[in-house]
């Protein structure tokens, strides 16, 4: 089933609403096994709807369309969609009924203009919104499906997750659908990609190869007439992407190099401490962002200034002979804090965040460092010089050579 997805509003495209509502029923549609071909966000314009909607219906199996469902005459979906398929909106009168209730149980009369709401076409039928007075409609016709559904995102993944998943869960049958991610790290996206690329035939499972902060992301589907199917060419593929790319791979799926750096420290049993610099502290917050952190991590100093760097234990001559961004620096700063905060390892990173250079040195240059029983070591890096950008960078490169260190223990 291909499908395809529409967006209503005009505030969607004066930017003052970001539209949460496709993102939401893409990723409920992928877990159905429904490819997604489109994503249109359209005013709310007749002209414009109608033609989103004439080349939605003739494209795709399976239209949602969201929003435009109010009362106001901004909102004309449903006037699009009649005038899509050439029927009379009626009014329903148990709908109708059913909204004068909804508004004598809040103590309010009902105004003219919600009529509309209550409207159907022959070829819908309405799907209920017990959070909102905009009913949706499920039309059929020929084959082919166009479901409406409200915009208020609360309104409308309860009309999902109710109402609409169950019945085209129904109409999926003999359909399943496999996920899983596998993540990188050390790796570019390009060459990640033809690491895995070459790795096998990727029409089913289908291969996508994604950057994001964490590392190259490697996600396979696997389409099949049976879970234990789609399950078993995904375990084949992932074999051989794990055979392709040895030893890149720190995750899958939900995992994340916090959690992952702190199942090695359990395993070791090992603790861990932190002196920051250009991080700011979000290394920390990541490390303690996994549950049980506590059992490992005892602690991180924000040495954001010489002195204070000083003052933990990071000897004035090394700062003024190499500076705070250096190697030396970097290694002095992971040693001083297992010292002072008595861990098994200690982990730094000191930069250049930017906009401006410092020290001589351009923004965007960092050090990181790892200091345990048997030495320390450290890493250089040029990172894009975007002061959030770069901080979160650093931290997970912080954690990738933890856990490099940890592993080669
Ligand atoms: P409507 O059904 O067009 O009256 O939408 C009512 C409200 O729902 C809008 O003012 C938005 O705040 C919200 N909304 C509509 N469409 C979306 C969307 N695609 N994503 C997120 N919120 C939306
Ligand atoms: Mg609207």
């Amino acid at each position: 089933m291909k499908a395809e997805i529409v967006s209503v509003g005009t505030e969607l495209l004066l930017g003052e609403v970001s539209d949460t509502n496709a993102g939401y029923l893409a990723s409920q549609l992928v877990l159905l096994g429904t490819e997604v071909h489109f994503i249109t966000a359209v005013d709310d314009s007749m002209d414009r709807l109608g033609e989103v909607l004439g080349r939605a219906w003739a494209r795709s199996d399976l239209v949602l369309v969201t929003g435009g469902l109010g009362p106001t005459q901004d909102d004309l979906t449903r006037e699009a969609v009649a005038c899509l398929l050439g029927e009379e909106m009626q009014v329903s009168p148990p709908l109708l009924q059913n909204l004068r209730d909804m508004f004598a149980a809040i103590g309010r009369t009902m105004s003219d203009s919600n009529i509309k709401q209550a409207t159907l076409i022959p070829s819908a039928q309405s799907i209920p919104n017990p959070r909102g007075t905009a009913p949706g409609w499920w039309v059929e016709r020929n084959g082919r499906l166009l479901i409406t559904l409200p915009g208020p995102p609360q309104e409308m993944q309860r009309m999902w997750q109710v109402e609409v998943l169950p019945r085209l869960q129904a109409l999926s049958q003999g359909q399943a659908l496999v996920l899983r991610t596998l993540k990188c790290s050390g790796l570019t996206e390009a060459e990640a990609g033809e690491m895995a690329g070459g790795a096998g035939d990727w029409s089913n499972p289908s291969l996508g190869i994604y950057a994001r902060a964490d590392g190259i992301h490697l996600r396979m589907i696997a389409r099949a007439a049976s879970q234990d199917e789609a399950a078993s060419m995904i375990a084949a593929a992932e074999a051989r992407i794990r055979a392709a790319l040895a030893g890149h791979i720190w995750g899958s799926d939900e995992d994340s190099p916090e959690a992952a750096v702190g199942r090695l420290l359990t395993e070791r049993g090992l603790t861990l401490a932190t002196m920051e610099s250009c991080t700011g502290g979000l290394l920390g917050s990541l490390i303690t962002d996994v549950p049980g952190s506590s059992a490992y991590y005892r602690g991180g100093l924000v040495a954001y200034s010489s002195e204070v760097k000083v003052a933990f234990g990071v000897e004035p001559r090394l700062i003024e002979q190499h500076g705070a961004v250096s190697r030396e620096a970097a290694e002095a700063m992971a040693e001083a804090a297992r010292r002072r905060l008595g861990a098994d390892v200690g982990l730094s990173t000191t930069g250049v965040a930017g906009p401006e250079g410092a020290e001589g040195k351009a923004p965007g240059l960092a050090f990181i460092a790892v200091s345990d029983a048997l030495g320390c070591e450290a890493v250089e890096g040029r990172y894009p010089p975007l002061r959030f950008d770069m901080k979160r960078r650093v931290a997970i490169q912080a954690l990738f050579l933890l856990r490099r260190r940890l592993l080669a223990r």
